[in-house]
């Protein structure tokens, strides 16, 4: 190359940053999905939202080896089977050869569709430092129509934390006598100390007078929710990635490195069983997730 077409030394050395940061967003996404953090069918949406984006530039075959039980034998066979070539990358495919990629996506792992008739209860779930809390109170602050639940719980209250709006301040034996009394839609012990329940009178008074009523709790008591209130939609609440969750725990600072080891160790069972939700929702920005779960309880609403 003569001097005079060489891109000046700064431009080089910034495209070749640039060049590092893409790489590494491609090795997060993929081991993100071989551990289950994102399913392929939200790679694949991203990808062709965004062919810029990591998930765009990623090259088929190392988006099939990243799956799990995906072999280079079975990638070279599923590559030929959807006639895509290896040198494709997910944002560059034809809308053709996409759309086989997705249905054989879905007939190996189907991606959870909504079920129609629900009530306006969304359950919002999802793993430890994903920012429930903070999508939930983001609600409670902007849309007053909603009633966030409030829930029961035998832990102390944290500085700053007021008993009746951020949680019912029980003692044990109290707890007993809601559970016994039936008060509680669900309950259950979290983080393996503390019990923690909803309170079921607030929530039947709010969907008998029509209105929109979210709870924030653990997986455990989503699923309970799900028994007991068929109609009930369940979200669960995504980080962008897994260094990002990691990042959020430790950014918080409140947890000791056991009690985070421990919490990291739950996150990931808890992203696994993501697929059992009617719907996911990455929290790249606080207010946008809010928007997006305050957008499913109307459409959701009868
Ligand atoms: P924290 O002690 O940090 O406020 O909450 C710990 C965990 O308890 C969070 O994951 C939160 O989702 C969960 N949680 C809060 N309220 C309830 C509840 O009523 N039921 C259940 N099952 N989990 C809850």
């Amino acid at each position: 190359m003569s001097e005079s077409v060489r891109p000046p030394e700064v431009d080089r050395v910034a495209a070749s940053r640039k060049a590092v940061a893409a790489r590494r967003a491609r090795a997060s996404l993929k081991r993100d999905l071989s551990t289950r953090v994102v399913t392929p069918q939200e790679v694949l949406r991203r990808a062709t939202a965004d062919a810029q984006s990591a998930a765009g530039t990623l090259r088929v075959p190392e988006f099939l080896t990243a799956l799990p039980a995906i072999g280079e034998g079975k990638r070279d066979r599923i590559l030929a089977e959807l006639q895509i070539s290896p040198v494709k990358r997910l944002g560059g495919l034809g809308s053709r050869q996409r759309d086989a990629l997705s249905a054989w996506l879905e007939r190996r792992s189907p991606d959870p569709r909504p079920r129609p008739g629900r009530s306006s209860l969304i359950v919002l779930a999802g793993p430890t430092a994903v920012g429930k809390g903070t999508v939930a109170a983001y609600i409670r602050d902007n849309h007053p129509d909603v009633l966030l639940s409030i829930s029961a719980t035998t832990r102390a209250p944290r500085e700053g934390e007021i008993d009746g709006r951020h949680y019912f301040f029980v003692d044990d034996a109290e707890f007993d006598r809601m559970i016994a009394d039936g008060d509680l839609l669900e309950w259950a012990t979290v983080h393996g100390t503390h019990r923690y329940g909803t309170p079921r009178g607030p929530i039947d008074r709010a969907l008998a007078q029509g209105r929109s009523v979210l709870l924030e709790i653990d997986m455990q008591g989503a699923f309970q929710v799900r028994e007991s209130e068929p109609r009930a939609t369940l979200v669960f609440l995504l980080p962008p990635s897994w260094d990002e969750l990691v990042n959020r725990l430790v950014g918080r600072g409140t947890e000791s490195e056991e009690e985070r080891t421990r919490r990291l160790r739950t996150a990931r069972t808890e992203l696994a069983a993501q697929g059992e939700f009617d719907f996911r929702i990455v929290n790249e920005d606080v207010a946008e997730a809010a928007e997006q779960v305050v957008d499913l309880m109307q459409a959701s609403a009868r």
